[in-house]
């Protein structure tokens, strides 16, 4: 029999600000998190999230808001400030950025020491060795949802659809070190008419492209765990890439959205600033 058990995000992030109290508890000071995000109202939203859960920790923070018109030295000149400024353990970079900015010479100009997305190349290639001890926050959060039901993933149909640096590819590399035999499906997969085959005999999926109701429920293998990663706003209600409903039906496991990856993802911010700080503290 198929239990259908909806992941709760915030049940599972509150498991983890558990533990980060007691890491903080550990530290002489505590941490500070700088957050750089172009002015919009979905980057408010999010930073929002940030603030609040940074300061129910004690963790400290300073904002820099820019206008999504800023130019690229505005934004690297920021954080060059800030990678030269010893009270600043980690930095923050809000996605997705606007289309004059070049993302990669962003990830490439903050100290990989305080980059709390592992979107560093240095970061990046230690996450291709499974070495890395700070990675997207995105994909951390995928992870611990899936890791919260127990499942064993060695030799287990994984398949990730979304290739993106930020969530896709790091997922899956996530997906690889446990053994899991992973599959990525992308644009080229849909455009091919192969989407459906994939999702079908996925036995774990995760879903991060950014289209409402792109996997139907009906292509879910039974007893599937489904971590579904989208934000979509539809007529004003927030929802993800998987037809949630008929999803549950035959899913194991399935994160809802909202209040799946989610609050998940900003407790993974807290986490890798935590552990920005023990790296330059341990480097020191
Ligand atoms: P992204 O950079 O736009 O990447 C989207 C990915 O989806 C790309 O790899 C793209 O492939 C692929 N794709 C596009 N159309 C597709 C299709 N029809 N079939 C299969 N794949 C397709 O977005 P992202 O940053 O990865 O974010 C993905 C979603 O997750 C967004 O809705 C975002 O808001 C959300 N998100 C949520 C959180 C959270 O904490 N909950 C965090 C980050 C992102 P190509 O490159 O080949 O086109």
């Amino acid at each position: 029999m198929i239990n259908h058990i909806v992941l709760n995000g915030h049940l599972i992030a509150e498991r983890i600000k558990t533990a980060l109290r007691q890491e903080l508890a550990r530290l002489s000071s505590p941490p500070t998190l700088g957050i750089l995000y172009f002015q919009s109202p979905a980057s408010e939203v999010y930073k929002a999230a940030q603030l609040q859960q940074a300061a129910s920790l004690g963790i400290r923070t300073v904002e820099e808001p820019v206008p999504v018109s800023a130019p690229q030295a505005q934004v690297e000149g920021i954080i060059q400030r800030w990678n030269d400024e010893p009270t600043i353990h980690g930095i923050f970079v809000h996605q997705p950025m606007p289309p004059q900015i070049d993302p990669q010479r962003v990830s490439a100009a903050i100290d990989p020491r305080k980059d709390i997305e592992g979107i560093h190349p240095q970061n990046s290639a230690r996450r291709f060795f499974a070495k890395a001890r700070i990675g997207s926050c995105t994909a951390l959060a995928v992870m611990e949802l899936i890791e919260s039901t127990g499942v064993d993933l060695a030799g287990k149909e994984a398949v990730v659809v979304g290739h993106s640096e930020i969530v896709g590819r790091p997922v899956s590399m996530l997906l690889l070190d446990k053994l899991a035999t992973t599959t990525i499906c992308h644009l080229g997969t849909d455009k091919a008419g192969r989407l459906e085959e994939h999702v079908r005999r996925a036995e774990i999926l995760v879903v991060a492209v950014g289209r409402p109701q792109l996997i139907k429920g009906a292509w879910i293998k039974p007893g599937a765990i489904v971590i579904d990663v989208g934000i979509n706003l539809v007529k004003g209600r927030v929802v993800g890439d998987v037809e949630f409903e008929a999803a549950k039906k035959r899913a194991a496991f399935i994160s809802p959205v909202p209040g799946g990856v989610g609050p998940v993802t900003v407790m993974m911010v807290m986490k890798n600033t935590i552990e920005a700080y023990k790296l330059q503290r341990d480097s020191r």
